[in-house]
């Protein structure tokens, strides 16, 4: 898992919309080509457990990633 910041809604005036914080598995991590220009993630970390064990886009969790 890890919690990524990614492109969102750039019209809103929340920051918090223009670029969400949210919690991703591996696959949708991947899926999101990190490092690359085409990605849609801004800036990401480690899983610390702070936004909880499901990823926010496919809905898996820690426990069922780790099988
Ligand atoms: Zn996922």
């Amino acid at each position: 898992m890890k919690i990524c910041q990614v492109w969102g809604d750039l019209s809103s005036e929340k920051s918090g919309e223009n670029y969400p914080t949210d919690l991703f598995c591996d696959e949708c991590f991947e899926s999101m080509n990190p490092g690359k220009e085409d990605s849609g993630i801004v800036a990401y970390q480690d899983d610390d457990g702070s936004f909880g064990d499901t990823c926010s886009s496919c809905g898996k969790t820690t426990d069922e990633e780790e099988e």
